[in-house]
């Protein structure tokens, strides 16, 4: 099988991204935040603005990408993504250092976008985002009401939102908005005014998440035993169902199950993790996917990752050192990881149930990958079970889920899975 380099084209061959030695899409995490919102689970810490511990986890995490590029593990990188966190809050410099540095060591980037909040999104830092070489911002709006973003605990206002993400856009990048809906005091008017005021503001790409409340968080502590009626699955469905008319009355086209774009705006990056294309993510609780070739490469630096048992595809690896611990890491021997080895039918599986996240669904490459790797008769069987639930349909020669395999994603995604034969094989390090 070849390994190297290959477009982010979804048509290219499944079982030559098996082989793929070098990712094919980088993701840098910035664990810090100026507050913790009410609801968020996220892989982030409160930290001051200016806090020194913030510029030693970049230059940690410089020093983590430029070992990465001379293994050769981010030579065919088409597309980067610094999330958080909220990476603005590193301010200007800081941050466009950090960019300019992703453009050296993945020369090939064609899109690099950058997580951003209305509060820390100065002129300045979107001024040195362009010049680094950033291509695209994502903003975390989730609401243009008041009230709606004071129960949230964002930090920004309505006003102040706007006014970014005009901004932004007068900057000349490719600009998306995360929205959230089912959140407390939301209304369908107010759910109307946020997407048609954000589409108003010129951006190009509209994400839409139902608000999730997760344990340990000060939203879940607030609404203790409650099941509160703003967040119930049927306000969800209808949330997400309005979301949808709007913005394709607009001219946006939904892509995948969250994600709506005009033409020629859809995330790149976004579309290699739903593809099967392997990707290195860096930082404290970045996870990365790599073929069984990459993380071989990943080992030339890693001494203590152990030799892949045979029969392993696919390695899902999450660092899961502190902040403190990855400022102080040496090497990557120093760091810890948590990692998830998967089979060829594991990995097909998996891909089957991204295939289905997306309005395209499943391409006719990856169903036959998925035929011969775990069993024609047994594919077919689940996939006509599918259409028969109403949980997918058939559209132009591809397997697309349905209005109601969106709304029932999991059990669409439990029957895929359910393909495979064995569990996923763990390890901590
Ligand atoms: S800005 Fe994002 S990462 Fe930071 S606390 Fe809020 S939701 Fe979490």
């Amino acid at each position: 099988m070849s390994s190297g380099c290959v477009d982010v084209n979804p048509e290219a061959s499944w079982r030559s991204r098996l082989h793929l030695d070098c990712a094919q899409a980088l993701y840098v995490h910035l664990p810090f935040c100026v507050r913790k919102c009410a609801y968020c689970d996220f892989a982030s810490w409160e930290t001051s603005i200016g806090d020194p511990l913030a510029r030693q986890y970049v230059r940690a995490l410089e020093e983590r990408l430029a070992e990465a590029a001379d293994a050769g593990l981010m030579r065919c990188c088409k597309t980067a993504y610094v999330g958080g966190g909220t990476p603005t809050m590193l301010g200007a410099s800081l941050l466009g250092g950090l960019v300019g540095k992703l453009r050296g060591a993945c020369p090939g980037l064609q899109e690099l976008t950058c997580e951003a909040n209305p509060d820390s999104l100065s002129d300045e830092v979107l001024r040195d985002l362009v010049d680094a070489g950033a291509t695209r911002l994502s903003i975390g709006v989730q609401s243009l009401v008041d009230e709606e973003l004071h129960a949230l605990g964002r930090l920004h206002d309505a006003r102040a939102a706007a006014e970014r993400v005009a901004s932004a856009v007068r900057s000349g990048l490719d600009v998306s908005a995360d929205l959230m809906c089912a959140i407390p005091g939301q209304t369908p008017a107010s759910w109307h005014h946020t997407l048609t005021a954000t589409m108003n503001l010129g951006v190009g790409h509209v994400s839409v998440y139902p608000l999730q409340i997760e344990d340990g968080t000060e939203l879940a502590r607030a609404v203790g035993d409650e099941d509160p009626s703003w967040n119930a699955p049927e306000v969800q469905a209808a949330r997400m169902d309005q979301a949808r008319d709007v913005l394709e009355a607009a001219g946006f086209a939904r892509y995948e199950v969250a994600s709506y774009a005009l033409p020629g705006k859809a995330c790149a990056h976004n579309q290699a993790y739903w593809t099967g294309l392997p990707y290195l993510g860096l930082g404290t609780g970045a996870s990365s996917m790599l073929t069984r070739e990459g993380y071989d490469r990943l080992r030339s630096l890693c001494t203590k990752l152990p030799d892949l048992p045979d029969g392993i595809a696919r390695v899902r690896l999450t660092m899961t050192s502190s902040r403190f611990e990855f400022v102080h890491a040496l090497g990557f021997d120093d760091l810890s990881y948590d990692i998830e080895c998967l089979d060829e039918s594991q990995a097909a599986a998996e891909d089957l149930m991204l295939g289905m996240r997306m309005t395209s669904g499943i391409e006719a490459g990856l169903l036959e990958h998925s035929r011969n790797v775990l069993g024609r008769e047994r594919v077919d069987d689940v996939l006509a079970d599918a259409c028969k639930r109403g949980l997918a349909a058939w559209r132009g020669g591809r397997l697309a889920p349905t209005h109601d395999g969106w709304l029932l994603g999991n059990e669409l995604y439990g029957m895929l899975w359910d393909l495979v034969k064995e569990g996923v094989q763990g390890l901590s390090l």
